[in-house]
């Protein structure tokens, strides 16, 4: 016969890979590693609002490191039209795809 602390210890086991999916998909978007949102100036917060700047595209071709007005060749770049950092996965209302 399995003692308490086995049984909890097999029951918790069983549970935690589901719970870790289930966390996974719960957790909000990816966020922006570029500029923290947080610390940003409330201009920039507000310049971003108006873009419907987000931290991560939902469009697989359409993200701030195929835009024209990206400036960068890493996961990290500047926008010319925030005048800021952004992650190459961004994403804003103002996307104009670079020139083939
Ligand atoms: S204009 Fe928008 S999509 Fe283009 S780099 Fe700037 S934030 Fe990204």
């Amino acid at each position: 016969m399995m003692d308490e602390t086995r049984r909890r210890f097999l029951a918790l086991a069983a549970v935690a890979p589901v719970a870790a999916v289930a966390m996974g998909r719960l957790a909000p978007a990816r966020a922006d590693t570029c500029a923290d949102p947080a610390t940003l100036p409330a201009a920039q917060k507000s310049l971003r609002a108006s873009l419907d700047f987000e931290a991560v595209s939902k469009e697989p071709g359409k993200r701030c490191g195929l835009c024209a007005f990206f400036k960068g060749t890493g996961d990290c770049g500047s926008c010319q039209i925030l005048t800021s950092q952004v992650s190459a996965n961004s994403i804003c209302s103002s996307f104009a795809a670079k020139a083939g």
